[in-house]
């Protein structure tokens, strides 16, 4: 008799290990507690699914364990991804940066396909099944908040973590497997816009920009990116914010001095901005200072950041002295906000922080508490950079958990 494994939901990772244990010959259900599998998924890549990166360095994945990850990720790479991935009808596509969609760049396009294979292979999906206990007996009991229940002779969670709860993932799953002894690295949102301190936010809300961020952490430089800039009413949102969010929320919810420095004029350093201030306010000395930065950078910014300087707005160009015009080019270069919080789960993309990978196998992603319990996803305390590397993550573990707990 072939074995019953029961996945516990129906995301990314959920998906894809149903669908390799399946090819196992196992006999396999999946629970689902919204009404349809895969509602995040559609939401990935605004729309586009960005599924891997051609440049996938372990350096994009992070969590206590990174050893763990290591193991896991040679298990299943970004080529056998890709190639998965074409096997059931996708085609990569790139726009040049590293991020791979599909050619249709539409999320749905994959989520068809999941579920064209999943049906394929005979997976049994129960959707509007919530599971409010597992218990290990014999073999398991997956208990649903509707009264009924399941037993599976394996079970795999793959919940997800906490980022965007309407899709499902709320992190329920972790009070799912505590239970059962597994416990969690504390959670923080990841991937999600920052809030800042300062008063100007209201009045500069909606400038964008090319630029660079970065985060000072207890005085040190940590992290930074480049790329678009958004001011918001609450401080910054934009890809870079994004990227350096991880370490900056983390920092700032242990009460360490956390900062970031913008800098709105890319690609140039303080000195070179201070030369040619220097040369462009010899050009038109009469012209007062809030028209002489105009055509130089965004309109909406200039008020504010005369402000922050405590310079006369009406003060001519050419009567700036050298300390002042060293002032706007440090401001220009790297204008400095503390770090004061984020805008939480709703917004966040992934969660950093999950479950234990301490007591789970690398070889196998079974439990090293339960055996016969399964993890994949971003339930596990591991979380990647934007670009490709969490759905990475949720491929690679989802797949060797689904063969495992087939095989074992
Ligand atoms: C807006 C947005 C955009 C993103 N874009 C990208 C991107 O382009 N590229 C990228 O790599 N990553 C992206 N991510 C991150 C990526 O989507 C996630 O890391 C990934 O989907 C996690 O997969 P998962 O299967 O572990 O969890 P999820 O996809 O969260 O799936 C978990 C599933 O479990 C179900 N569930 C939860 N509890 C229970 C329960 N008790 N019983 C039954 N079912 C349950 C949930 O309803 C859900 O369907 C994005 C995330 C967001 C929010």
């Amino acid at each position: 008799m072939s074995l019953k494994v029961a996945v516990i939901g129906g995301g990314a990772s959920g998906m894809m290990a149903a669908i390799n244990c399946a090819y196992t010959g196992a006999k396999v259900v999946l629970l689902e507690r919204n009404d349809r599998v895969g509602k995040k998924l559609l939401a990935t890549g605004n729309g586009r699914c960005n599924y891997t990166n051609e440049n996938m360095k372990l350096d994009f994945l992070y969590g206590e364990d990174h050893l763990f990850i290591e193991k896991v990720m040679e298990k299943f790479n970004r080529d056998q991804t890709v190639e998965f991935f074409e096997k059931i009808g996708i085609v990569p596509a790139s726009e040049g940066d590293g991020k791979i969609f599909p050619l249709s760049f539409q999320s749905s396009s994959v989520l068809d396909v999941l579920r064209y294979e999943m049906e394929k292979v005979g997976i049994e999906v129960l959707t509007d099944s919530y599971v409010v206990e597992i218990k290990k007996e014999k073999d398991f009991l997956v208990k649903l908040k509707e009264g009924k229940s399941i037993r599976g002779d394996r079970v795999i969670v793959t919940t997800g973590g906490r980022a965007m709860p309407v899709s499902g993932s709320d992190g329920n799953g972790y009070g799912l497997v505590k239970p059962l002894g597994h416990g969690t690295v504390e959670t923080t949102p990841a991937l999600v816009q920052l809030k800042l301190k300062g008063d100007i936010f209201k009045q500069i809300n909606g400038v964008k920009f090319v630029g660079r961020v970065v985060l000072y952490i207890d005085g040190k430089r940590t992290k930074e990116d480049f790329g678009d800039v958004l001011f918001t009413d609450y401080g910054i949102s934009g890809p870079p914010v994004l990227q350096i969010s991880r370490e900056a929320i983390r920092a700032q919810e242990k009460g360490i001095d956390t900062r970031v420095r913008i800098s709105i004029i890319s690609g140039k350093t303080k000195e070179e901005v201070f030369s040619y201030l220097k040369e462009r306010f010899k050009n038109f000395p009469e012209r007062t200072l809030d028209f002489g930065l105009v055509g130089l950078i965004n309109k909406r910014l200039i008020l504010p950041i005369l402000k922050e300087l405590d310079l006369d707005k009406n003060k001519v160009v050419g009567s700036l002295e050298n300390r002042e015009i060293e002032a706007l080019a440090e401001i220009l270069t790297s204008w400095e906000f503390p770090v004061i919080g984020n805008k939480g789960w709703g917004q966040a993309q992934t969660t950093a922080g999950g479950i234990m990978t301490k007591d789970i196998n690398p070889d196998t992603m079974e439990s090293k508490l339960v055996k016969g319990l399964f993890f994949a996803g971003e339930i596990l305390d591991v979380d990647g950079d934007c670009g490709g590397y969490n759905l990475q993550w949720a491929w690679s573990s989802g797949y060797l958990a689904g063969l495992s707990a087939g095989s074992l």
